[in-house]
């Protein structure tokens, strides 16, 4: 039983009021450590440290930020294994998933962002009877809330860019998945951070979070998570004028050609919607598949999502852990049971799934493909985040665009076609921030990754994010 501190000055302590809360393991669906249960007098505390650190973090050379960045990844490298194992029993992930992707994404985030630290700057506008420059300063005391679906990914793709730019964070991490958050806090002055200029506070999303988003001396927020939350968060800040970014929702779409490399694309298909147990934002939950090659898709396709390995996330071989936390399960096998009311046919899964030794009382469901539904129901309307999938057939380019479109998300959508032409005009014409061709969650971080629509206001990645954590001040002078 591990009990997680705040981490704020510099000091890892315990939240005012004493209180703690349950810390479950999602795959055995017991709990394993405490988390605080903090509240504005943490929160107080953490600000004050903060602001006190702020003027000395900001005069501080880019270039050392940056080394202090490079640092702390190099500390959660060298500790790979135990980042890896604890993500895994957080959050009920593979930790085949965790130690290949969450834990190297988190230290390659710290490094994205510790180079645009060292290469972020302004512009010169030169005029006949002018010259001016930009500069970019940092804007203070920022928050950073994420979700727990990626908890360490995340929780440094926003921590990073707060920091390389000069400001100092206070970082939430959500109350299901605190664990590498709380790691990392015990890594933070061995990398020579100074005190203050990284806080994490633990703690209930509707009181220590929504007191973030209240809370005067917090100037910026980012955020990623679901939709309603941002909404709040997003009439919380502007109450404010605070500075908000929000990642939010989707319900993507896999679009598929009947002139599709085959292989390629039923593998990549079926990452889209089960990595993570179908928990990722960018996940294509939505499968439309031209009319020509849906009956031999829809084989191959349940085929393979049948032969995906569920079991132990510790397990080295599997594939598929469990879903995050109780609630979360039923709200999943809600969604398959709405299907089925509104004419869904399961095609396989459907139901949770009941494990053996360890794992009995764990969160599991399986992997589930289910087909005609038609694209206006609230199953392909509504974001689901869990391993469930729909297949809908579209006779040509102009049918796939329009139910693509019509949802009130825009996040992520892949099109898989070998005609380049036709590629280029899906990617105009899709509403989506993300457009994948012929691939599914390939990343450069350099590239601004954000939503549209009901997804999310605002781009992260490199460049962006640093524009997101600074105030652009204009300077000019007569020639
Ligand atoms: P939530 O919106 O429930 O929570 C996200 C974070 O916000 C958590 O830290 C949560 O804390 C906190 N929070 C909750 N309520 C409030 C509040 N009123 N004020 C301030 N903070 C609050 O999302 P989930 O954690 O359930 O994550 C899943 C969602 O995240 C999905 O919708 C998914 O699509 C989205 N997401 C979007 C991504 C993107 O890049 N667009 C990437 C990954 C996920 P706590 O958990 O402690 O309640």
């Amino acid at each position: 039983m591990t009990d997680i501190l705040n981490f704020i000055g510099g000091e890892h302590i315990a939240p005012v009021s004493g209180q703690f809360f349950d810390n479950i393991d999602p795959a055995i669906g017991k709990p394993y450590g405490r988390v605080p249960d903090s509240g504005e007098k943490d929160l107080e505390l953490a600000v004050r440290a903060a602001k006190n650190a702020f003027p000395a973090w900001r005069d501080t050379p880019a270039e050392q930020r940056a080394a202090l960045l490079a640092r702390l990844a190099d500390l959660i490298d060298a500790r790979l294994e135990e980042f890896a194992r604890a993500e895994s029993i957080d959050t009920g992930k593979p930790i085949w998933l965790a130690r290949n992707v969450d834990i190297p994404r988190s230290s390659a985030n710290l490094r994205a962002f510790a180079d645009a630290a060292k290469t972020f700057s302004g512009q010169r506008f030169e005029k006949k009877e002018s010259q001016s420059y930009t500069l970019r300063q940092p804007i203070g005391v920022v928050a950073t809330i994420s979700p727990w679906n990626l908890p360490l990914l995340l929780f440094t793709w926003k921590m990073a860019p707060a920091l390389a730019s000069g400001n100092c964070v206070i970082a939430k991490p959500s109350e299901v998945t605190p664990m590498t958050a709380y790691m990392l806090s015990q890594l933070v002055n061995e990398a020579g951070f100074p005190q203050g200029v990284v806080n994490i506070m633990h703690g209930r999303g509707a009181t220590i979070g929504a007191a973030i988003t209240r809370h005067l001396g917090i100037a910026a927020i980012s955020f990623t998570g679901g939709t309603a939350t941002g909404i709040d968060i997003y009439s919380n800040a502007a109450k404010q004028l605070k500075k908000v970014s929000l990642e939010l929702g989707g319900k993507n779409p896999t679009i598929i050609f009947a002139d599709a490399e085959w292989e390629k694309t039923v593998e990549g298909a079926l990452a889209g919607a089960f990595t993570n147990q179908g928990q990722v934002c960018l996940c294509g939950s939505r499968i439309l598949v031209q009319a020509a090659i849906y009956d031999k898709f829809k084989e191959a396709f349940v085929a393979k999502t049948r032969s995906i390995a569920i079991g132990d996330p510790l397990d080295e071989a599997t594939r598929h852990g469990a879903t995050v936390s109780q609630p979360h399960m039923e709200k999943v096998l809600g969604y398959i049971a709405l299907a089925k009311e509104e004419g869904g046919k399961i095609l396989t899964g459907g139901k949770r799934k009941m494990m053996a030794g360890r794992c009995q009382d764990g969160y599991f469901i399986e992997p589930t493909v289910i087909e005609n539904l038609s694209p206006g129901c609230r199953t392909n309307q509504e974001e689901i985040f869990g391993p469930v999938a729909t297949l809908m057939p579209f006779a040509d380019e102009n049918e796939a665009l329009a139910i693509a479109n019509a949802t009130p998300y825009g996040l992520a959508a892949s099109v898989w076609t070998q005609d380049k032409a036709r590629a280029t005009r899906m990617a105009q014409r899709i509403d989506s921030g993300i457009v994948w061709l012929n691939c599914w969650n390939l990343r450069d971080l350099d590239t601004p990754f954000g939503g549209m629509k009901k997804s999310g206001i605002g781009r992260e990645g490199k460049q962006r994010a640093m524009e997101f954590f600074t105030e652009e001040k204009t300077v000019t002078a007569p020639r």
